[in-house]
């Protein structure tokens, strides 16, 4: 129907006949002459309709905004003085010779160029005008580049693109599952996959060697910012393989993937131990292009007489960290309180501070509410933390978790706020993952999965699980976790050893594991993977606020598609035929 997209017209066109075909953009009637920007995925380009062309001029009078039109006409240059060097297509215009009205539509719930006018809501309800916009459009050519690169590369390397069930049964990764109903099991529920995780350990078992897979993953996690209840993620599995391997071939992936995608050159990525990222940075996944770290310094609170401080020093698992902000003395008491109330959200009792305005005067020289319980340790403390006139020091005391979490948020938010990157992109890996994490009740659960391999033996586990460090990584850029996976167990008797140390009983690991119990006693190769989210990767590479944008039909923060109006509920009948009976009717849901 065309020979052109609209956004390909330029000089080189000429005098010469194209048939375009897209969306009028915007109509303006000028003196007789009117003007239609027409649109399609690769841009804008001007059409003018001459009253002389009579057909043309009445259909182009009778077009609104948004109706689809197909345009014949001579490409020529646009008058001197009407030129847009701004628009790729700004120096020639199309003089249209036929123009046919392909469909109407009725008036769109928001301009493509106000979308900033209407919430987000309005936008993802009428999802596919959204989509219209050229930024949206961009994001998605985009991860379109990017999953062909991905692709590309591991295909390259000998990886095979293979397909794992979506019905299946459950593959622990910490969330809940989304279930399915069996119709012809009566009473019995098929599980979406967390992620492809067992299926591509079988693959290994199965010799297969080098797989990959971009795969949809599903999760039923609480509200939490920025997460999709189904994702995407660029799967991989190799077997015969240590974890320089798996890391190697990832991250060559990756700064492939930036060269060539974005003209950004990645330098080979540091790695740091989850201790230090903990101690340092209060996260496992530090954003490197802030330069602000925490502090230890329990050892000098130990000495201080304020029970906030010394409290949390001297317990087993407390901790006391200070964060210094160089130049932040200047900081308001509104934004200090602000400040205060961000690191409540991660459970912070408080947020002291100090504010060094002149060292050389000692006490007098410093402004702080707890200044006068530390005199004894005052300056070792400020020396160690390197404090200069016109700092402001923060501090965290409490249970090391919470502290890490407050502090660690609290330094990404001086970042943003302060605006202090050091650079654009700052990749490292985080590797010496402890094996488990312990809740409040001292409650084991894997940190990453429970087919993790640990670093020690079965029998070193056993003895000692809660110091004992896996052989995971994970992928980190900008503070956002791209990748995360490890060495896999290969040996039965390890498995069920983790198993156990989870409170796994045999019965329920044959019940739920059985299959892979047994695969493991088959001849199973050393092998281990990596999975990265294809959604986070996008997100930073378009520079995107959140993963909604780079993905072209996402749901809401309560799981819902307000487009479809999914989830929906299912007549008498079908629960029927599912051997379904509700307990209740659902009450109607509250919107967002
Ligand atoms: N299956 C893991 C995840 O989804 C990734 C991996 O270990 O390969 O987090």
């Amino acid at each position: 129907m065309r020979s052109h997209y609209c956004g390909q017209l330029n000089e080189t066109l000429v005098d010469q006949t194209v048939t375009l075909c897209g969306w009028v953009h915007r109509r303006r009637d000028h003196g007789g002459v009117i003007f239609l920007d027409l649109r399609d995925r690769d841009g804008i380009a001007q059409v003018v309709v001459d009253p002389d062309t009579a057909e043309a001029f009445a259909n182009a009078d009778r077009a609104r905004s948004e109706f689809v039109l197909r345009i014949s006409g001579r490409v020529r240059l646009r008058p001197e003085g009407t030129q847009n060097p701004k628009m790729p297509t700004g120096m020639i215009e199309v003089l249209a010779k036929d123009v046919e009205v392909l469909n109407t539509a009725v008036t769109p719930p928001f301009q493509l160029d106000e979308h900033g006018k209407v919430g987000e809501e309005v936008r993802l309800k009428h999802r596919y005008i959204d989509l219209r916009r050229p930024e949206m459009i961009e994001k998605l050519r985009l991860r379109s580049r990017i999953s062909h690169h991905v692709r590309a590369f591991l295909e390259g390397q000998g990886f095979l693109d293979i397909e794992t069930p979506v019905l299946t049964r459950a593959t622990p990764e910490g969330a809940r599952d989304y279930l399915v109903p069996s119709r012809t099991h009566p009473g019995s529920f098929f599980a979406l996959p967390q992620s492809p995780q067992l299926f591509k350990q079988l693959l290994m078992v199965a010799g297969f060697d080098r797989y990959y897979q971009i795969a949809k993953c599903f999760r039923d996690e609480d509200l939490r910012a920025d997460r999709q209840p189904e994702f995407t993620q660029i799967d991989i599995e190799a077997s015969f393989v240590e974890e320089e391997d798996i890391m190697g071939v990832t991250e060559t992936m990756i700064r492939e993937l930036f060269q060539d995608v974005l003209d950004v050159e990645l330098a080979p990525f540091p790695r740091m131990t989850w201790a230090e990222a903990m101690d340092r940075y209060g996260s496992d996944k530090p954003d490197l292009r802030i330069p602000l770290m925490l502090v230890d310094v329990d050892d000098l609170m130990k000495q201080v007489d304020f029970q906030v401080f010394s409290g949390p020093a001297n317990a087993a698992d407390g901790r006391v960290a200070a964060l210094k902000v160089p130049g932040g003395a200047s900081m308001s008491r509104k934004v200090i309180d602000d400040y205060t109330k961000f690191v409540g959200i991660y459970g912070a009792k408080g947020l002291a501070w100090i504010k060094v305005n002149e060292r050389a005067k000692g006490l007098e020289g410093l402004q702080s509410p707890i200044v006068k319980f530390m005199e004894n340790v005052i300056e070792e403390l400020l020396d160690r933390i390197g404090a200069e006139d016109g700092d402001i020091v923060f501090f965290g005391a409490d249970k090391a978790r919470i502290v890490n979490e407050a502090l660690g948020a609290l330094r990404v938010k001086l970042g943003e706020d302060l605006n202090l990157y050091t650079r654009d992109w700052a990749p490292l890996w985080v590797v010496d993952f402890p094996m488990f994490e312990a809740d409040d009740s001292g409650r084991l659960s894997p940190l990453h999965h429970p087919f993790t391999s640990p670093s020690c033996s079965p029998e070193a586990l056993k003895a000692n699980p809660a110091e004992a460090l896996s052989r995971a990584y994970d992928m980190v850029l900008n503070g956002t976790e791209l990748g995360g996976g490890s060495i896999r167990i290969h040996d039965p008797q390890m498995q069920s050893t983790v198993f156990d140390i989870l409170g796994i009983g045999e019965e329920e690991a044959r019940e739920k594991f059985g299959f892979l119990l047994d695969a493991l006693q088959f001849g199973a190769p050393p092998h281990g993977g990596l999975a990265f989210g294809l959604d986070r990767l996008v997100m930073l590479m378009a520079d995107a606020r959140t993963i909604r944008e780079v993905i072209a039909f996402p749901k809401t923060q309560s799981a819902a598609c307000l487009m479809t109006d999914a989830p929906g509920e299912v007549g008498a009948e079908q629960l029927k035929d599912l051997h379904i009976r509700l307990r209740q009717k659902p009450k109607p849901e509250s919107g967002e």
